[in-house]
């Protein structure tokens, strides 16, 4: 599978799994924007992936971008343009995670949650695809295995992922007129610095006990779901939700 020709957008790709998608994306040939809350965590992922596969200036750029601010992301979006001129795939997968129980979540949790999550997802789909109707693509959504099973304690993070699949099959619906492809990736466990933040020992050990691999995922582990959505090889899949756990969810 290779993405010649191809210019892709990944949100959250400074580090993590998206890391690791923006890298085998680079590899398969396509351009990538490498995307990040600061930008100059964005600069500093560009460059270590540079050194690390020996990649050139006109194949990769950073960008510092809020998720909750609009304009933020429009901005994203117009730089991408004005440096490759098309937008062929559109990976969705900045976000934020939280295990709070509902009676100590407040307001303000809430709202962040989705502000990132949801909101996020939608305005940078609705940005990209401004462009992408001209000449088809494909948007990946990262979800989460708490987007199909639920969380004990995530019920922003968890209902933040079930909207996530929603927007996947309610776009898949509406974007095949424009030959664009919408899917999405569920993960299980990752060992990132978000699950590290997160998943006590104790609950990775039970999660690691419960899944039929008996390991987590590093975040390579992921990516070869995010480049087959993202390549020819896949063109008549679209409203898809692939998931990626080690049998954790079935
Ligand atoms: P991470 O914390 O390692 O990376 C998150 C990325 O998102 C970073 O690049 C960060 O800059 C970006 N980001 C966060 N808030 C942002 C904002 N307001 N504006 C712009 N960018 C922002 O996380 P990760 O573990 O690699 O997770 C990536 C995605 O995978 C998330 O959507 C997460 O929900 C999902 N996921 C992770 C796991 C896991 O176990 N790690 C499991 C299931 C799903």
């Amino acid at each position: 599978m290779n993405l010649e020709g191809k210019v892709a957008i990944v949100t959250g790709s400074t580090r993590g799994i998206g890391n690791a998608i923006a890298k085998l994306y680079l590899k398969s040939g396509a351009k990538v924007a490498i995307c990040g809350s600061k930008e100059e965590n964005a600069i500093t992922a560009m460059e270590k992936i540079k050194e690390e596969l020996k990649i050139e200036n006109d194949q990769i750029m950073p960008i510092g971008v809020n998720m909750k601010d609009t304009q933020s992301i429009q901005i994203m979006v117009k730089k991408v343009i004005e440096k490759w001129q098309r937008i062929d795939i559109l990976v969705n997968n900045a976000g934020i995670t939280s295990n709070k129980s509902l009676l100590d979540s407040t307001d303000e949790d809430f709202y962040e949650m989705f502000d990132i999550n949801v909101f996020g997802t939608l305005k940078t789909t609705r940005e990209v695809v401004k462009y992408m109707k001209e000449t088809g693509g494909s948007i990946i959504n990262t979800s989460s295995m708490v987007g199909i099973n639920g969380g004990k304690n995530q019920v922003a993070y968890a209902s933040s992922k079930f909207a996530i699949n929603g927007i996947t099959k309610s776009l898949a619906k509406e974007l095949g007129q424009y030959n664009i492809r919408v899917n999405a990736v569920a993960p299980g466990v990752v060992e990132t610095d978000m699950m590290k933040d997160t998943v006590t020992e104790e609950m990775k050990q039970m999660l690691i006990h419960m899944t039929p691999l008996a390991k987590m995922a590093e975040p390579k582990d992921l990516a070869g779901a995010y480049l087959y959505l993202a390549s020819n090889e896949s063109c008549f899949t679209t409203g898809t939700i692939i998931q990626v756990d080690g049998g954790l969810v079935m």
